[in-house]
């Protein structure tokens, strides 16, 4: 007998906010159904219930309990379940809801940002003996002992690809309330496109850059499976973005993508003495607290003195200013300074790796425009550089431009 064809369809909180918008997710399971034998929907909770949970655990506590948290948290996507359950069943379709302690999908205990161990992928496969939709709770996990987890915010992206690569799905569908991926922000670029194809690694660096379609470990998890994830809308049949493996196609197109990143601070450290440990000095104990420090330059030295200077997330800004204020203390530094009214603008592209010269065109397009440019960092895939934030828009429109991705470039 043929292998049995599963295909794994994730749907986001705006997909199953209302009975209206379920019932468009139900035809898309129904689509399913007609392309493959088995369904595995994951669930988000209703848009918006998941941080009306959380809120409440604020009210009725001033330090809420982690674990329990996650106990609330994940109840959005039972909700869900049940409710999109009641639906198929009622089209007569054979479905049943499970939870991810029923399955079970296994995770460590770090509750909030949980990590997947394993997923009971045989009981999933006696399910589906049995029924031809699972429908199943994103978002959530358990530990081995049974308790509640949940993978953290965005979270169900993940559990529909870990389901996916457990289950050996075709393709793991992500049914959004957007066509696909663009080639940067519509709402600041009209030029924008929606992408065919999109590499794991592209998309990887695009979502750390704030590009939201998609919850970044469900990238790492998919590249790392080799899982093919295809980005869609609940609301129309356009066949989205497929995020996959690059291949020789990809790296003909120098930049796939414009990424920008408005939440940045700039610290700098004027003068340190330019000495082995300086730098561990003042990131060794940013980094033990927590502070996620993104780029990092040190000049060359003059008469035994340099300056560090580095960004962080904004919201980071006053605890990292505490401790910046001691380290320059210690190790003699002359005075710390900062700047909040900054952001970085990255051009993204596997194609970058066998070309070169994409950095130079895009200082000269930035330069055209008068756009001074703070600090670069450059990786085999993407070149950043931090501007004023007044200038965002024009660089994302300039660099978007420059590098061919506008609508009208054949
Ligand atoms: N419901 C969770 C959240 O709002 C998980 C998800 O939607 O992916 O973050
Ligand atoms: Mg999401």
């Amino acid at each position: 007998m043929a292998a049995m064809k599963i295909l794994v369809q994730k749907f986001g909180g705006t997909s199953v906010a209302t009975l209206e918008r379920m019932q468009k997710v139900r035809e898309k399971v129904e689509d399913g159904l007609g392309r493959a034998d088995k369904v595995v929907a994951v669930l988000s909770a209703r848009a918006g219930d998941t941080d009306n949970l959380l809120a409440l655990a604020g009210q009725w506590s001033k330090n809420p309990d982690r674990a329990e948290c996650d106990v609330l948290a994940s109840t959005g996507e039972q909700v869900s379940v049940a409710l999109f359950t009641m639906l198929l069943k009622d089209g007569g379709i054979k479905a049943r809801s499970l939870l991810a302690c029923q399955i079970p999908v296994v995770t460590d205990d770090s509750f909030g940002r949980a990590r997947i161990r394993s997923i009971g992928s045989e009981a999933l496969r006696a399910f589906l003996d049995r029924y031809d939709v699972l429908v199943v709770t994103g978002f959530q996990g358990c530990t081995e002992d049974g308790r509640v987890t949940t993978l953290g915010r965005g979270g169900s992206d993940t559990s529909a690809v870990a389901l996916a690569a457990a289950l050996g799905s075709v393709e793991c569908e992500i049914y959004t309330d957007v066509d696909g991926v663009y080639t940067t922000d519509p709402n600041i670029c009209s030029a924008a496109r929606k992408m065919d194809r999109v590499a794991y690694s592209e998309m990887l660096e695009m979502a750390s850059m704030g590009a939201k379609v998609l919850h970044i470990r469900s990238v790492e998890f998919a590249q790392k499976y080799n899982v093919p994830v295809r980005v869609r809308s609940t609301f129309n049949d356009d066949p989205g973005t497929l995020v996959t493996q690059e291949d020789s196609s990809m790296e003909a197109l120098l930049v796939s993508g414009i990424a920008y990143d408005r939440d940045q601070a700039r610290v700098t450290l004027h003068d340190v003495p330019d000495v082995p440990g300086v730098a561990a000095a003042v990131f060794g104990p940013l980094s033990e607290k927590g502070v996620l420090v993104d780029m990092i330059v040190q000049n060359t030295s003059l008469d035994g003195l340099t300056d560090i200077t580095f960004t962080i997330s904004r919201k980071d800004l006053k605890h990292t200013l505490e401790i910046t204020a001691e380290v320059a203390a210690k190790t003699g530094a002359a005075e710390v300074v900062h700047d909040v009214n900054v952001a970085k603008v990255s051009a993204i592209g596997v194609g970058m790796r066998n070309h070169s010269g994409v950095a130079a065109r895009a200082f000269a397009a930035l330069t055209q425009e008068g756009i001074n440019i703070l600090m670069i960092s450059t990786s085999e895939i993407k070149i950043t550089i931090l501007i004023q934030e007044k200038y965002v828009e024009l660089a994302v429109r300039i660099l978007h431009d420059t590098f061919g991705l506008d609508w009208d470039v054949a």
